[in-house]
C-alpha cells in the first residue's frame, strides 16, 4: 500500500500508544495532503518512479493469481524479501506483496512506522480477526490514483514465518492490521476493488483512468483480461490493458 508523508508521521504513535484508533483517524494512503510526485525532491521521485515501474498494475493477470506457500527459506528468498523491502521503501509504500512484483510466493513486507525495520512475513495465516470492523481509506501501489473506503476487522492476529523460517506471531490493530490484511489479500488475488460497492468501484475505475492520463498515458484504460469469471467491472470503451512501461 502507498503511504503519504503525513501518514508516516501520524500512524506510528497511535500504534505504540496502543490507542483505539477512531474510524476516521486511520485513513490510509491518502493522497490528498500527501506530496504529489512532482512535489518530491528529484532523487526521491526518480527512485519512486523506478520502483513503480517494477510493480505490477491492475490489468496484469498475476494480481489475480493465488500465491503458493514458500517452502525453501534460502538465500534466494532472503534476497527476494530484501528487494521487496527496498522497493516498498522507494515507492513510498507501507506494504508490498510478492505478487505485486509478479512473484507467486506467499510473502509480504510492511512497515507502518518509518523508525522501525521492515517486517517480512512469509506464509501468513490469519488466525483471528476482531468482530469490530473499521472503515478507512486505502490505496494500492498496483492501483495508482485509486482511494477507496474499505471496511475490515480492526484487529488481527497473524501467524507466519520470517525470512529465516522462524515462526512469527503478529498481533496488530489500526493501520498495521489494515496493511497486513491488504497484503494478505494480494496473496489470494484479491484487490481493494473487490471489497467495495459496485458504485464505488466505478468511481475507482474513473480515478485510475484519470491518474493514468495524468501520467501522460495516451488515454490508456486499465482493464483486466477478458474473463467472464472475473470479479472486476468491465468498462465499455478502451482496449489496452497494459499500463505504459
Ligand atoms: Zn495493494
Amino acid at each position: 500500500m502507498a503511504a503519504p508523508e503525513d501518514l508516516r508521521e501520524q500512524s506510528p504513535q497511535r500504534e505504540h500508544a496502543g490507542e483505539r484508533a477512531l474510524e476516521d483517524d486511520v485513513e490510509v494512503e491518502r493522497e490528498e495532503g500527501a506530496p504529489e510526485p512532482q512535489e518530491l525532491d528529484p532523487e526521491t521521485r526518480a527512485r519512486r518512479d523506478a520502483a513503480m515501474r517494477l510493480i505490477r498494475r491492475f490489468g496484469d493477470p498475476v494480481l489475480r493469481a493465488t500465491a503458493l506457500p514458500v517452502e525453501r527459506f534460502d538465500d534466494a528468498l532472503h534476497q527476494e524479501l530484501q528487494r521487496m523491502g527496498e522497493l516498498m521503501h522507494d515507492a513510498l509504500g507501507v506494504g508490498l506483496a510478492a505478487t505485486q512484483l509478479g512473484v507467486l510466493h506467499r510473502a509480504l513486507v510492511f512497515r507502518t512506522d518509518p523508525e522501525e525495520p521492515v517486517t517480512a512475513l512469509v506464509n501468513p495465516v490469519l488466525e483471528w480477526a476482531s468482530d469490530e470492523l473499521e472503515i478507512a481509506e486505502e490505496g494500492c501501489l498496483s492501483l495508482p490514483g485509486v482511494h477507496v473506503e474499505v471496511e475490515r476487522p480492526a484487529a488481527v492476529r497473524v501467524r507466519g514465518r520470517d525470512g529465516a523460517g522462524e515462526e512469527l506471531l503478529i498481533e496488530a490493530e489500526g493501520l498495521r492490521a489494515r496493511v497486513i490484511q491488504h497484503e494478505i489479500d494480494h496473496l489470494d488475488g484479491v484487490l481493494i476493488l473487490d471489497r467495495i460497492s459496485r458504485q464505488a468501484r466505478k468511481e475507482a475505475m474513473r480515478e485510475m483512468r484519470e491518474a493514468q492520463t495524468g501520467e501522460g498515458a495516451a488515454a490508456r484504460e486499465p482493464r483486466e483480461p477478458q474473463d467472464p469469471a472475473s470479479r472486476e467491472p468491465r468498462e465499455a470503451e478502451g482496449s489496452a490493458q497494459r499500463e505504459p512501461a
